[in-house]
């Protein structure tokens, strides 16, 4: 390291952020030879590992055990009378072993890569290259460099709610926290993070409510998808109150929380022992201190990025959930591979034309690539659908899952697959196979008469690609 004085640290990069983009570029650009600083405020690894995907899928494994237990009887399985009983505290601790492990591995790549300092500390700019540290333990670190990428991600927004300073609320951390089952568990929010919490504590025995102001659940989703997914979760047991505005909370004299709520049938009055906000997420960008920088931010504070990742300040970079765009681990994964193409090996990589595949983990699972029917349809395009239950997938069936169904979006002279929802078990597995298509480029008749495995979900793309709505 070079040092213009004592207290100034000159770096080649510094990537503020240790998330799921910004580690794999700090150790990428260290090994290349270029001076790294890398500074964390909290965990290495960032929400994915700490508090986001790892955490939440290995709770949502043991809540489908639960399940299965509970159906154990419909496959021939006899088990003790009695109730099943989830030990909230195993739950977390299996969660806690998991995400320590991932956390561990994620922080020794960073610490054994040559040319990376790890500074754990809350950054923030001073001027349009230069970042004050402040350290866990109080002392203040200066940093400048002509590189500096921004990776900060994003925390659990709080809605406005009156009395919600008053009561004791939980988030998508704190709920993963709980040693003891929520005897009613009351989630505001219809998005991913609150259908995947609401089915998982149905499943470990909690009764659950989910008041969501839209008319449906997931509002990017197709109505067909988002329809199905209400009725999986209400079999489940899940109680859904939709177009519902929440007007004001308040905690009794015994504890118990009480939510006053507008339906579409009237005022009505929800009490439960617990109160789970999952009503979006904003980006950390607010402690960054950005007008010392010039970083422009959209009104709600994600960075202003173009196509290449770079801000309204040369120099300067913003990644993941923190920049404008979809908000997913894989993508902010893809966003560092994009910065070490360009900054790396003077490649001309961008997000243009990126395919953005996600999977919500309700079970079964959403699988979702490309554009939804009523995107295809907006965009003036002549489309054809393919759409098929899941009861009529012999894999399914044999497994005794066959809730959902498969849709793919094709547009209709080219053959091309240009989006599919797939709502059913391994729901994601099957999509990434769409998703290999439509990198590929290939015609859906590809899919249709190449021969699978017998008997596997993906063989069910033979009859999904013969099940266009305009054949029968
Ligand atoms: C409950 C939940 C479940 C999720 N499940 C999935 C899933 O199944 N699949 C999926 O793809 N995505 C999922 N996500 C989203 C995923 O976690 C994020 O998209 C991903 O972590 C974003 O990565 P990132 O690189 O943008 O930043 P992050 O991983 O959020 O990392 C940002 C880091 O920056 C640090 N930081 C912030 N400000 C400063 C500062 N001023 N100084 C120093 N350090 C700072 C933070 O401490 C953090 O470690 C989930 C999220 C949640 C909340």
């Amino acid at each position: 390291m070079t040092s213009t004085d004592a207290s100034l640290a000159v770096y080649d990069a510094i990537i503020i952020g240790a998330g799921q983009g910004g580690g794999p570029l700090a150790t990428a650009l260290a090994r290349a030879g270029r001076k790294t600083a890398l500074i964390e405020r909290e965990h290495v690894g960032g929400t994915c590992i700490n508090t986001g995907c790892t955490p939440t899928k290995t709770m949502i494994a043991s809540a489908r055990v639960a399940y299965l237990v509970r159906r154990a009887a419909s496959y021939g399985v006899r088990l003790p009378e009695g109730e099943v009983q989830v030990e909230m505290g195993t739950v977390r601790q299996r969660k806690r072993a998991i995400v320590e492990s991932f956390r561990q591995g994620s922080e020794r790549r960073i610490r054994e890569a040559a040319g990376l300092d790890l500074l754990k500390g809350e950054a923030y700019f001073v001027a349009p290259k230069e970042l004050e540290v402040r350290l866990a333990d109080g002392a203040l670190r200066r940093l400048r460099a002509e590189t500096i990428v921004i990776d900060v991600g994003a925390r659990s927004a709080r809605p406005r709610l009156a009395g919600l300073e008053s009561v004791p609320a939980l988030d998508s951390t704190s709920v993963m926290e709980l040693d003891s089952l929520p005897s009613h568990l009351l989630i505001i929010g219809g998005g991913y993070v609150g259908l995947e919490f609401g089915q998982m504590f149905r499943r470990f025995g909690s009764r659950v409510t989910l008041v969501h102001r839209g008319k449906q659940l997931l509002a990017r989703e197709d109505e067909d998808v988002a329809e199905a997914v209400a009725q999986i979760l209400r079999e489940d047991g899940v109680e859904l109150l939709l177009e519902s505005t929440p007007q004001r909370v308040e905690q009794d004299p015994d504890g118990q929380l009480r939510l006053s709520v507008t339906t579409p049938q009237g005022e009505r009055q929800v009490s439960a022992s617990h109160l789970l906000l999952a009503t979006g997420r904003q980006p950390n960008t607010d402690t960054l201190n950005l007008e010392a920088c010039g970083v422009h931010t959209d009104e709600r504070g994600h960075i202003l990025v173009n196509e290449r990742l770079e801000t309204s300040v040369a120099g300067i970079y913003a990644i993941g959930d923190a920049r404008v765009g979809p908000a997913f681990t894989h993508i902010s994964y893809d966003d560092f591979r994009i910065l070490r193409t360009n900054l790396l090996e003077g490649g001309q990589a961008s997000t243009r034309d990126r395919l953005v595949p996600y999977t919500i983990f309700i079970d079964p699972q959403l699988g979702r690539i490309g554009l939804t029917e009523a995107e295809a349809r907006a965009s003036g395009r002549r489309i054809r659908v393919a759409k098929m239950p899941m009861s009529a997938v012999a894999r399914a069936l044999e497994v005794d899952e066959a809730r959902g169904f498969m849709k793919a979006i094709v547009e209709a002279e080219s053959g091309q697959i240009l989006g599919a929802a797939i709502l059913g078990i391994e729901g994601g597995e099957i999509m990434a196979m769409l998703e290999l298509a439509m990198l590929g480029q290939l015609p859906y008749t590809v899919l249709r008469d190449a021969i699978f495995a017998h008997p596997t979900l993906s063989e069910a793309l033979n009859n999904l690609f013969s099940s266009f709505a305009d054949e029968r």
